[in-house]
């Protein structure tokens, strides 16, 4: 099957009542390690790839493993998304290559630190929206602001300083046409999220209940969601590494948002966490060690068993054969004949 739509994607996520998975890749073991698991437990995914790992990879290197996956495993539906895109550019760049989704963060300047305003993050998303949906590929848009900073991306900060108001993302969703939405309920990006295990005084699931409640047709997006598991980071200080205590978002909430309209979920952190505790594991053991596939081996295995575990407890699991992909030209005569349009159920104030 080709790559799929990551609407199409979410659409049948929407149906079956599970969430999707969203995992960074930067390197062919880590797809290798997604793919594994997406085989395992017959589930459908989404690889998604930030500007730092595509300038990273060289770009065509990354796009042609995630091909390379597309032939190899041609029974899991993947779509293969832009994470946090910085402007029009840099989405177009990615649907020019072949992504069958992007992500159009205009919550923040195009420096991707500056927090933008609305009129600004409105606009911008917009032309993305027309650009992409002219070609059958998917958007998600960005409304208020995450915090922490991952790849360079992010405004600081808590999480807190720019929740999402619901009425604003209603008006944000009418005015650009976004397939998914990303908002910002207290959650943040890299390994520090939490200082404490996450309580309702900092994560807001009722905001994102009040968002759904409204626009139930636009698929909600939870970034910012590794749950940052003790054991992994337990193996890092144990072989030699320095980790400050830490909490990430613990999967009960997860599913709580799943039940409520989160169709997609971020997941970067456990992967790289994991794998770094089982690379400084071989390391430490077995200090005569040169020949990277010692490491790389473990860290991909590493790697595969905490997506797995994501997979099964987001409900994608064994989805994989629900739906056969549509192309994205047939996806386009969707948004063109407004069948795929995505409307409030109540419109903004
Ligand atoms: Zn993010």
């Amino acid at each position: 099957m080709p790559l799929v739509s990551m609407r199409q994607l979410l659409d049948e996520a929407a149906k079956g009542g599970y969430g999707v998975g969203a995992f960074n890749v930067n390197d062919m073991e880590q797809i290798q390690a997604i793919m594994a698991a997406a085989k395992d437990t017959n589930s459908p995914v989404i690889i998604q790839a930030s500007r730092g790992a595509r300038s990273f990879a060289q770009d065509r290197f990354l796009f042609h493993l995630i091909l390379a996956a597309n032939e190899l495993y041609p029974e899991i539906p993947i779509a293969m998304h832009q994470d946090h895109g910085n402007s029009f550019e840099t989405c177009k760049s990615a649907i020019d290559l072949g992504y069958t989704s992007v992500m159009m963060d205009g919550s923040l300047k195009e420096d991707g630190k500056t927090p933008a305003s609305f009129e600004e993050n409105v606009a911008v998303t917009k032309r993305v929206v027309d650009f992409a949906h002219e070609r059958g590929v998917t958007v998600e848009g960005e409304i208020g602001v995450l915090g922490g900073v991952e790849d360079g991306h992010g405004a600081g900060g808590t999480g807190l300083e720019h929740v999402t108001d619901p009425d604003q993302a209603v008006e944000f969703a009418e005015k650009t046409g976004v397939d998914a939405l990303a908002i910002a309920i207290g959650t943040s990006h890299g390994a520090y999220k939490f200082t404490k295990k996450p309580d309702g005084s900092v994560l807001k699931m009722d905001v994102l209940i009040a968002i759904h409640k409204r626009l139930p047709n636009t698929h909600l997006v939870m970034h910012g969601s590794s749950s940052v598991p003790k054991d992994l980071q337990d193996v890092i200080n144990k072989y030699g590494g320095k980790l400050k205590e830490t909490w990430g978002v613990p999967v009960e909430e997860i599913q709580l948002g799943i039940r409520n309209g989160v169709r997609k979920v971020n997941v970067d952190t456990d992967n790289r966490l994991a794998m770094t505790g089982a690379i400084r594991k071989v390391l430490w053991e077995t200090p005569e060690k040169f020949d990277p596939r010692d490491y790389m081996k473990p860290a991909r295995e590493a790697m595969q068993k905490v997506v797995a575990q994501r997979m099964t407890q987001f409900g994608q699991a064994g989805h994989a054969g629900d739906y056969k992909a549509v192309s994205i030209i047939e996806i386009a005569k969707g948004y063109k004949d407004g069948s795929l349009k995505t409307k409030p159920l109540v419109a903004a104030k």
